[in-house]
């Protein structure tokens, strides 16, 4: 029986995080569950799962939810909350299912705990891999990825050397605007944007797909958590979304790992790996699937991608700002403040006007997360 402390248990990963919890009753126990503002769920999750902590960051809503829980469960709030959460310790796994650069700290504090990080927040390793990794390394944390595409790197990488991979291969649906032109892209409305053709996911994250940025998310994020130059990770278009990632080795070999697009594949390999649990799932048809295509970004087009490679080679607190400026370009694209297009703009202009610093500690990235956000706000 595992013990799972869930953070952002009411988004798309936090949610099928507990259909597997559900389908697997006798293997995991959940611990803890946090949410930002969505206690409505939330209540029905305490109600279903009795954790014996829940964390609400929006401390107003935090209030009214201890009116409705009374007892069994204790209800932490805000920021502090959350870290209190992440280093009371008595879980197994941390799944981290935050959006954006919020679960960097309490991810961190679970690394210091040693204990297995299922790590589904992509902001934690782009904006500080190499302090995140070395973390790692000196608590004897295991970092165990969520994200389809680097757990099928990971699946393909178990019982290989690490010296024989001659490259990763991230797949990308290519999203909703695939086959637009650069010119057709300039009027793209939000609802297009959002109307991802394979996997349903949260807001942000399916605008990030819409601009390729996730896949720029996922290169950098690759990078940290299999130790390879950018060289060594390409990006290979593959609109049906049935091959999740490949990896190619030195004699030509090329590994890849397929299924459904379905999170909870992906997630219940993280939280019982190297065990791999009976599926109670669909199971993939390959022969109703039929044709597996694949072909080359455009880079051009997909400028969010370009940015996020020439974002690794600047190193430092360079994919911070990217990832700082992309959150705040996001929120007002999905506000309607700024065009489609606009998004790289923003992204680009901070890159240019926020000093980048090497080898950054926790306060610094936290310094240029703050100063980017400032500025890019006021852009547009
Ligand atoms: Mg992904």
């Amino acid at each position: 029986m595992k013990n799972i402390l869930i953070l952002g248990s009411t988004g798309s990963i936090g949610v099928n995080t507990l259909n597997v919890v559900r389908a697997y009753p006798d293997r995991f126990k959940v611990e803890g569950l946090t949410v930002n503002t969505n206690i409505d769920l939330l209540e029905q999750q305490i109600k279903e799962f009795r954790p014996s902590l829940a964390v609400v960051r929006d401390t107003l809503a935090a209030k009214e939810l201890r009116k409705r829980i009374t007892s069994g469960c204790e209800i932490l709030q805000g920021e502090e909350g959350l870290l209190e959460a992440a280093r009371r310790g008595n879980y197994d796994i941390l799944v981290g299912a935050l959006v954006g650069f919020a679960g960097l700290a309490p991810t961190i504090e679970g690394i210091k705990l040693s204990k297995r990080i299922a790590l589904a927040n992509k902001e934690t390793l782009v904006v500080a891999g190499e302090l995140v990794t070395r973390l790692c390394r000196e608590y004897n944390s295991e970092l165990i990825p969520v994200d389809s595409e680097h757990s099928a790197i990971f699946q393909c990488l178990v019982g290989e050397k690490h010296e024989e991979v001659e490259k990763l291969i991230l797949t990308a649906s290519g999203g909703p605007f695939l086959n637009r032109n650069s010119e057709a892209l300039k009027n793209v409305t939000v609802s297009e944007a959002l109307n991802h053709p394979n996997w349903k996911m949260g807001s942000k994250v399916t605008i990030d797909s819409a601009s390729m940025m996730n896949k720029g998310l996922e290169v950098i994020e690759a990078r940290w958590l299999f130790g390879l130059p950018k060289e060594k990770i390409d990006v290979v278009v593959h609109p049906q979304s049935i091959v999740h990632s490949m990896v190619e080795f030195v004699d030509g070999s090329i590994k890849a790992q397929m299924g459904l697009p379905d999170m909870k594949l992906p997630i219940q390999y993280a939280l019982c790996y190297p065990e791999r649990l009976v599926s109670k799932n669909r199971k993939t048809n390959l022969a109703s699937v039929k044709t597996l295509t694949f072909q080359e970004p455009d880079l051009r087009k997909f400028e969010c991608l370009r940015l996020a490679y020439e974002v690794m080679d600047c190193g430092g607190t360079a994919p911070c700002i990217m990832n700082a400026a992309n959150e705040i370009a996001v929120g007002k694209f999905l506000e309607g403040k700024i065009k489609f297009i606009e998004i790289p703009r923003i992204i680009e202009k901070s890159l240019s006007s926020i000093e980048n610093h090497r080898s950054p500690d926790i306060d610094v990235i936290y310094e240029c997360d703050r100063k980017t956000r400032q500025y890019a706000r006021n852009l547009f």
